[in-house]
């Protein structure tokens, strides 16, 4: 269970905007459940780049 990077999978549409703008690299596309998802969270920057990029506010940082 994430702590830091959490996506919420029923608003995720697997847009692929959050994986693009990560500075970190840590966000890909799970294209089996077509969701986003994150690798190493304990390398998120935490300047939520990606809650401000994603459509659906799916993605939060904590
Ligand atoms: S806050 Fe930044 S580093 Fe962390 S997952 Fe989002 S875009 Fe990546
Ligand atoms: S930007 Fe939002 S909807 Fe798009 S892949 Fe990332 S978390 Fe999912």
């Amino acid at each position: 269970m994430n702590e830091i990077v959490i996506i919420d999978e029923e608003l995720c549409t697997a847009c692929g905007a959050c994986v693009e703008l990560c500075p970190q690299k840590i966000l890909y596309i799970d294209e089996q459940k077509n969701v986003c998802c994150v690798t190493d969270e304990t390398q998120c920057d935490k300047r939520r780049g990606c809650e401000d990029v994603c459509p659906t506010e799916a993605i939060k940082i904590h």
